[in-house]
């Protein structure tokens, strides 16, 4: 088996031996591509939203909150372009029956050719040494330049195929590439066919008067009706954005990757919206903003990087995504777009109210253009569980497993352990989490022995574990231990609070943006 499987193998069954991830009704033998977050994935998932929510929202004088219902007008949907719009193109295998969307099929060969062009360059850096020049040698290299060209190539001609729907040419790629079914070989395809992901339902009573409604597939439409409510009685200048973070609902085709594609997910976006013209400024704005929080939390530089799309959603003039090093390979964390004036316009013209701003310094009133940025709650969870779940050798031979999440973001931050259960050892440990608690999540540890917890805790990604020992007793200070380094202090508790504080506040962590 690959080493890939069995680091995601791996991070699927630890997120759930330690709490983190459940499979949905699991007693029911669960539901496909739904998860539940147990008690320490509720803490990591809630830590995540909220150094989004303070970066995107209270760090920015002109982005405000809302948070707006799940079920929206369903005109919203006729408005937005999803009914007629949101659809996947999806593929089934006639041998094996497996479905896929034909997309994905295509752009997975295309990170193969990707894949091939780095290995070139990181061959030729080798042999290089310190006078590479990989622009010169991405440019020139016939080896690379066939292989990325290929790649835009059929990507190109994918884009094309699904602008104009025209799928029997879609189709016809993957034969002639010979893409095959990634999970037994075959390459008897059926047609490509278009299919839309919302999920509808019913509101009301009898069956005759029930409005079909569906769940909204994505957050960012709840935004746009309430553009003007927010600006009017926010007194919003453009440029400002509306933040908003919360649960979409898309029935996928293909969900077979754990938290990376849910049938019920959830999402955080900010619209921004701008004075037409302006846009692509903060288009590129965003962007380097939206990457510098990623690379904040200290995962590898190596992990990220913008796919600037070729095909192009109904509603953008540019769209780039930042994608993550996922244990099966890059795929997209984040999409930043520039959805042009084409929703509120979209608004205006099927609910016959204006939506425009009016700017003062003019005299007129236009439609803003709109920079969206949405990342996907989940995914950011599993980059971060992924990246930090590590198995270690240690000096003496012996291994570890370690979560080494951010400490910002860890569900607990200090476990306190009394070295044994007599002595009035736990009575201390109790005091110091009874102090402790009112700012940090801390958790109490007595059983087994002292290596034994400091191992537990390491595989729950405690970032410190707070030892109170007989010295304690007499001159009241503890060990503190950290998670990553295994090295232990002698401090005073009194300095707990300080000390803890310097590693896990947001403010120290959003500083290096
Ligand atoms: P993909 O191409 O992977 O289907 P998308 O381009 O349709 O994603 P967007 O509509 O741009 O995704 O949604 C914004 C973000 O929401 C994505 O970057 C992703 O992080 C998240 N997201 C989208 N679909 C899912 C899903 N089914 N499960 C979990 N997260 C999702």
């Amino acid at each position: 088996m690959a080493k890939q499987e069995d680091i995601f193998k791996n991070v699927v069954s630890h997120a759930k031996e330690y709490g983190y991830i459940f499979p949905s009704s699991e007693i029911y033998d669960g539901l496909s591509a739904v998860y539940d977050y147990a008690q320490n994935g509720v803490e990591l998932k809630k830590n995540i939203r909220e150094y989004w929510w303070k970066s995107m929202v209270q760090m920015h004088e002109n982005i405000v909150g809302i948070d707006a219902s799940i079920f929206m007008h369903p005109t919203t949907w006729k408005a937005s372009g999803h009914v007629d719009a949101f659809n996947d193109p999806l593929i089934d295998n006639k041998d094996s029956k497996k479905r896929y969307r034909a997309d994905v099929l295509i752009e997975d060969y295309c990170e193969k050719l990707w894949q091939k062009a780095q290995k070139e360059i990181e061959k030729a850096r080798g042999r290089f040494g310190e006078s590479f020049d990989e622009e010169q040698f991405i440019a020139t290299n016939g080896r690379v330049v066939e292989y990325l060209s290929k790649k835009k190539e059929i990507l190109e001609r994918m884009a094309h195929g699904l602008e104009t729907g025209d799928l029997a040419d879609v189709k016809l790629l993957i034969e002639e590439l010979g893409i095959a079914d990634p999970e037994t070989g075959s390459k008897n395809w059926t047609d490509v066919r278009q299919f839309n992901l919302m999920f509808g339902t019913k509101l009301g009573a009898s069956a005759d008067t029930a409005m079909d409604l569906y769940l909204r597939p994505e957050t960012a439409q709840g935004i746009f009706v309430n553009f003007l409510n927010v600006q009017k009685t926010g007194r919003m200048k453009i440029p400002f954005g509306i933040a908003q973070t919360g649960k979409a609902f898309r029935n996928e085709i293909v969900a077979r990757q754990f938290i990376f594609r849910m049938r019920e997910f959830e999402q955080m976006e900010m619209q921004f919206f701008v004075k037409p013209g302006e846009e692509m400024k903060y288009y590129e704005y965003w962007k380097e903003t939206r990457l510098k929080w990623h690379l904040s939390l200290g995962l590898g530089k190596e992990n990220y990087r913008f796919h600037d799309h070729e095909k192009l959603a109904h509603y953008a003039n540019a769209a780039s995504d930042i994608e993550f090093n996922f244990p099966f390979g890059f795929k997209e964390l984040e999409g930043i777009h520039s959805r042009t004036d084409f929703d509120l316009k979209a608004h205006e013209q099927f609910s016959g109210k204006k939506l425009q701003f009016f700017d003062n310094e003019t005299n007129s009133s236009y439609v803003p253009y709109v920079v969206e940025t949405s990342v996907g709650l989940d995914r950011m969870f599993l980059s971060v569980f992924s990246k930090a779940l590590q198995e270690e050798t240690l000096e003496d031979g012996s291994t570890r497993t370690v979560l080494k999440l951010p400490a910002v973001l860890a569900p607990t931050k200090a476990a306190v352990l009394p070295l044994v259960k007599k002595d009035g050892l736990p009575d201390v440990a109790r005091e110091i989490i009874e102090d402790l608690k009112w700012d940090f999540n801390v958790a109490y540890d007595e059983k087994d022995a002292v290596g034994r917890r400091y191992r537990r805790q390491d595989a729950l990604g405690t970032p410190f574990c707070i030892t109170v020992d007989h010295q304690t007793l007499e001159d009241k200070t503890v060990t503190i231990r950290h998670r990553d380094t295994m090295q232990q202090d002698r401090v005073a508790i009194s300095e707990l609070r300080n000390i803890i504080n310097d590693e896990v506040s947001m403010r120290n962590w959003l500083m290096k943006m």
